[in-house]
């Protein structure tokens, strides 16, 4: 049971960093046209970018049916995946863009830092330029109290 959880964990730390270098090299590179839906998202509930939510989804379930006679790492890995898809809906989608509006801004802590790191990536519309592009790791600074930028 021991190697289950390791695999989560693995699937989960997967998805943050590859995340973060699709999000900086792909979706701000060669497919800015879908992902800037998201950076310029005026109106109406679904963007085009809800395309690699999708994506990333269908692998979780795909790894999810491979395994699952097993119960194999992909079996587990598929269900790490799925926890970060649910944790990076609640916390991107609904806490921080507030597509449901559920939750108040958040003032201390964990949660008050990625908000800040989100927010700062999502200071410019443009594909060059942007900053944090992951989500559950974000650079130290967004921690602290007093913002020295
Ligand atoms: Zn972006
Ligand atoms: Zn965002």
């Amino acid at each position: 049971m021991m190697s289950a959880l390791l695999f989560i964990v693995v699937g989960f730390l997967t998805m943050e960093f590859s995340g973060w270098f699709i999000h900086k090299y792909i979706m701000h590179g060669p497919l800015w046209n879908i992902h800037k839906t998201h950076h310029t998202h005026t109106k109406g509930y679904f963007e085009l970018n809800d395309l690699f939510s999708l994506l990333f989804g269908s692998i979780a379930v795909l790894l999810i049916f491979q395994g699952m006679d097993t119960l194999d790492f992909r079996f587990w890995m598929g269900i790490g995946i799925s926890l970060y898809g649910m944790s990076y809906f609640f916390l991107h989608d609904v806490l921080i863009h507030r597509r449901v509006k559920f939750f108040k801004k958040p003032k201390h802590g964990y949660l008050a830092g990625i908000f800040k790191a989100h927010q700062a990536h999502h200071s410019t519309r443009k594909r060059d330029g942007s900053v944090a592009f992951g989500l559950f790791i974000v650079p130290f600074k967004y921690f602290k109290k007093k913002q020295d930028e």
